[in-house]
């Protein structure tokens, strides 16, 4: 029932910690509700860079090197300076499993935080009993469990997605976004070609607009059975990445990219921030206080592109479709798409996977010096 580090959540945000423990030594327990692998928790889109940069490359189902954006008007189709690509979530995570040399997991359904015990390890109540570590991740998603009070929709920051997986021709060479308000008022919707399949879905921005009839609406129009339903929230406000002691990371530090709804790419990404700081407390290089402050701090520091793109949340819906149409015109133009996407890759980009440096400066600032012992 002890652990030296114990990760709750075993899915992007969670495997990416584990796998900067790997073979540190330490006695590192991974729980989850759900065998590894085992639901699959988005529509699986994912820079392609990232996904080699993880060593999962192999999960990749098919590459996109586009991006369409339709109004009801016009559709504009966009060649990205990087690529896209969709994958296969249970292989995916096998893949991240398996770098995680030395970790334990059993499954378990994490309900609270309990009282924390006289040598200052911290309780973590399950279906399965208390378990105790001084050093305690939140991976558990959008509800951010181990807080109190934990997140709850419809009054919580929080985006709903909801998308279907009919069978498809392997055609398509675009991620392809749909931005008109019959579909939702404020929000998307989206078709991600993977292979054999695709994803179609709808997602709002507005926790109380149900997009249920809007997803089969997309689904049929683009030709496709409305089947393999699979829904849920994301956060679209940053949080705070720790408190009451413990390290929350991927969306229940509400690392998901506002306007996008991108996740998974910074869960990686803030993971292996928070995995090299509890590395460093392992390897008796760094203490919790340190390592929360720095992790906080690293967290905190991306808050600006947060705040720009929460802006841009608020600020495109509310454009009249005509101009928007005009709008993804102008920015259609090849070097306003390599800055825009240059940039946003930058956020959280795919060369920290490499860099063994602990979590210190934001993405518009140098990489620090590495430090011994925080690298894999
Ligand atoms: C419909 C939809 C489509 C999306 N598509 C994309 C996309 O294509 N690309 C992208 O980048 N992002 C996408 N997102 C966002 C992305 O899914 C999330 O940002 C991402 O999954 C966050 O990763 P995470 O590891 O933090 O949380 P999650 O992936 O939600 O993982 C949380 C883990 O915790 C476990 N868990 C939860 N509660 C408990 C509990 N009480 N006890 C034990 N275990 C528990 C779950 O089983 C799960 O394994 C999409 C979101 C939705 C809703």
């Amino acid at each position: 029932m002890r652990a030296e580090v114990l990760i709750c959540g075993a899915s992007f945000a969670g495997l990416a910690v584990a796998r900067e423990l790997a073979g540190s030594g330490a006695d590192v327990l991974v729980i989850d509700r759900y065998e590894i692998g085992e639901r699959q928790t988005s529509a699986c889109a994912c820079p392609t860079r990232w996904l080699e940069a993880m060593g999962v490359a192999g999960s990749i189902k098919q590459e996109l090197p586009y991006m369409t954006f339709s109004t009801p008007y016009r559709t504009a189709r966009y060649r990205l300076p990087w690529s896209w690509s969709s994958f296969d979530y249970r292989t995916l995570c096998a893949a991240l499993w398996e770098q995680c040399t030395g970790v334990r997991f059993e499954t378990a359904k994490v309900e609270s935080l309990g009282e924390p015990t006289a040598d200052g390890s911290l309780s973590v109540i399950t279906d399965r009993g208390t378990l105790h570590s001084p050093l305690v991740v939140d991976a558990l998603g959008w509800r951010r469990v181990l807080s109190s009070p934990h997140y709850q929709p419809p009054q919580a920051p929080l985006s709903r997605g909801l998308e279907v997986h009919p069978d498809s021709d392997h055609s398509g060479d675009a991620l392809d976004v749909f931005v008109e308000r019959g579909l939702a008022r404020r929000g998307f919707g989206w078709r991600v070609p993977a292979g054999d399949e695709a994803r179609i879905g709808v997602g709002s921005y507005d926790p109380s607009q149900h997009v249920k009839r809007e997803t089969v609406e997309l689904a049929e129009r683009l030709g496709s059975e409305a089947v393999k339903y699979q829904g849920n929230w994301f956060p679209h406000r940053l949080r705070d990445a720790t408190g009451d002691n413990v390290f929350f990371v991927g969306d229940s530090a509400g690392h998901c990219f506002p306007l996008s709804g991108e996740g998974i790419r910074t869960a990686f990404y803030f993971g292996i921030a928070c995995g090299r700081e509890l590395r460093a407390v392992v390897a008796n290089e760094s203490d919790r206080e340190s390592a929360l402050a720095a992790y906080g701090a690293f967290s905190a520091s991306h808050g600006r592109a947060f705040r720009i793109a929460l802006a841009l949340q608020r600020i495109v819906p509310a454009l009249p479709p005509r101009l928007l149409t005009g709008v993804l015109a102008v920015v259609g133009l090849q070097r306003f798409v390599d800055r825009a996407f240059g940039w946003y890759l930058n956020q959280a980009p795919p060369e920290f996977a490499d860099s063994a440096t602990r979590s210190g400066p934001g993405p518009s600032e140098p990489l620090g010096a590495p430090l011994a012992g925080a690298a894999r």
